[in-house]
Order: C-alpha cells, then sequence, then structure tokens
C-alpha cells in the first residue's frame, strides 16, 4: 500500500456519487440495494427524451420527486468529514448528487460544483421560467398531476441533468478546473460509470493528482488509483481524513 500520497500539500479534489448518501437514508442507483438493480423500469424515468416524450411518465417523475428521501435526509459522518477537510485544506468537492448534503454538512457554497444539477429548483425546458420545488410540489398536491410552465406552456422538470442531455459547459469547466488542480483526488460512492463526470479521475491523474478510490464495488478506474479503499464509507472516509491532517 502507498501512504505517501497523504503528506501531499496540494488542493484536494473530491468526485461524489450517490453511495456518499447511502448512510443518510437515499438508495443509490446501482449498488446492490441501488433504485436501478431492483427496478430497471425506474431508469426510463431518468432519460431526458423518454420524458420529454411520455406525459404518464412525466406524472411518474412527479411522484417520484415528491416521494424522493432526500427531503428528510441529513448529512452523514462522511459528509462532515469533507466539510471538516475543507476548514483546514484548499478542497473542491464535484458532486453527482442533487441532495445538497456536502453544503448541508458544512462545505461552502463555492467549493461544490453540483455537476448533475440539484433537486431543489425546477426549470422549464422552453425559456427561462425557474421555480422552486417546493412550489411546483405544491401544484402537484393540488391535482395537477403534470404542472406546466405559467409562463409559455412548456414541460417543468427538475432542475437536474438527465441522461440524454446536455450538461451545463460551465459546470463542467469548473469540474475539470478541480481535477487538474488537485494534487489527492478522492473518488467516494461512485460506480464511476457516468461521463463525463467519471473521466475527471484521469485527468486528475494525468494531471499529477494521487487518485483514491473510495467505493464498495469495484469500479473502471481503480487501476488508475493510488489506493482502493472497500470500507464502508461512514467509517472509511473520517479516517481518510484524519490521516490527510494529520500528515
Ligand atoms: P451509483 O449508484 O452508480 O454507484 C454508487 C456506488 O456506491 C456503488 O458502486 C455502491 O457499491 C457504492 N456504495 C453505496 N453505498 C456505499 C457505502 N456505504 N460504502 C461504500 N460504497 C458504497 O452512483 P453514481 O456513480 O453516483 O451514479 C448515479 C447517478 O444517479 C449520479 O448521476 C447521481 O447524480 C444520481 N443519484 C443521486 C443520488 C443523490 O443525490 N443522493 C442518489 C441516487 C442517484
Amino acid at each position: 500500500m502507498t501512504t505517501g500520497w497523504r503528506q501531499r500539500t496540494g488542493p484536494i479534489g473530491v468526485l461524489t456519487g450517490a453511495g456518499i448518501s447511502t448512510d443518510s437514508g437515499i438508495p443509490d442507483f446501482r449498488g446492490p440495494r441501488g433504485v436501478w438493480t431492483k427496478d430497471p423500469i425506474a431508469e426510463l424515468l431518468s432519460t431526458y427524451q423518454n420524458y420529454v416524450a411520455d406525459p404518464e411518465l412525466r406524472q411518474q417523475a412527479w411522484l417520484a420527486r415528491r416521494d424522493n428521501p432526500a427531503w428528510q435526509a441529513e448529512p452523514n459522518d462522511a459528509h462532515r468529514a469533507l466539510a471538516r477537510l475543507a476548514r483546514a485544506r484548499t478542497v473542491g468537492i464535484i458532486t453527482q448528487n442533487i441532495d445538497r448534503l456536502h453544503q448541508r454538512a458544512g462545505s461552502p457554497q463555492e467549493s461544490v460544483v453540483e455537476i448533475h444539477g440539484n433537486m431543489f429548483d425546477v426549470v422549464c425546458i422552453e425559456c427561462d421560467y425557474t421555480t422552486t420545488m417546493a412550489g411546483a410540489l405544491e401544484r402537484v398536491a393540488a391535482g395537477e398531476a403534470d404542472p406546466s410552465c405559467p409562463g409559455c406552456g412548456g414541460i417543468l422538470k427538475a432542475a437536474t441533468i438527465m441522461f440524454g442531455q446536455q450538461m451545463d459547459a460551465e459546470t463542467v469547466w469548473a469540474a475539470r478546473e478541480i481535477a487538474l488542480s488537485s494534487d489527492i483526488f478522492l473518488a467516494i460512492g461512485s460506480s464511476l460509470q457516468v461521463e463525463p463526470a467519471a473521466s475527471m479521475c484521469a485527468l486528475a491523474v494525468e494531471a499529477g493528482a494521487d487518485l483514491i478510490v473510495v467505493n464498495a464495488e469495484p469500479t473502471p478506474y481503480d487501476p488508475w488509483a493510488t489506493e482502493v479503499v472497500r470500507d464502508p464509507i461512514g467509517t472509511a472516509v473520517p479516517q481518510l481524513v484524519d490521516e490527510i491532517l494529520a500528515g
């Protein structure tokens, strides 16, 4: 095992996926108890072209948003450990998660890049209209199964990046900046199968970072890693943070 990376003193990049939030009660997609592993049909709900084409799917999507366990979720020890790390070191977090738990744990807003958007805002796919998810869900509760844009009548959706949807270029750029400037790059709780998020690992390594993968299951980027940690994230991440801070 290589331990020398812990002594590196430069910026720390972090890429997080759904696995960091499973201890907060939010299931991941591809883990053994993942939403897609248990119900492959759920994957359809996350594909933009299906969402736009099928009003029934949109109605299901609004109910899934209403029932998302993330509304009740609290940050866990891993989110808090990364916030602690950010108080002592330069840390940039690229998160694939839409749950805002990094910010709620105390990671500075400006240090978190939400590469797949967030579930708390709603956007119109036709015009510039935006509103809060809470506001849109009030309309659903009042009987509108698929609320439309009050401005142009267009389709509303959560401010998340669905499969098949264009990513925001500035957001991808900000993520790349984090990866390219890192001495240490921690990839935590992601199956590393979704691009371009996963390729941030390669970018970081090619720019000279040590990649540390923390994930229960193998990932395609394990061969790129200086160290792979299979222990549960809730204990592994606080321990890694302690070790980095100890130098
Ligand atoms: P994924 O579901 O593909 O992979 C999660 C990985 O985390 C799995 O390999 C699993 O084995 C591992 N894992 C889960 N709990 C763990 C634990 N306690 N300890 C160690 N490992 C653990 O997740 P992904 O790579 O993030 O891709 C899923 C996509 O779905 C992302 O784009 C994300 O935006 C979205 N998503 C977000 C949330 C959220 O916001 N919390 C939840 C589900 C899905």
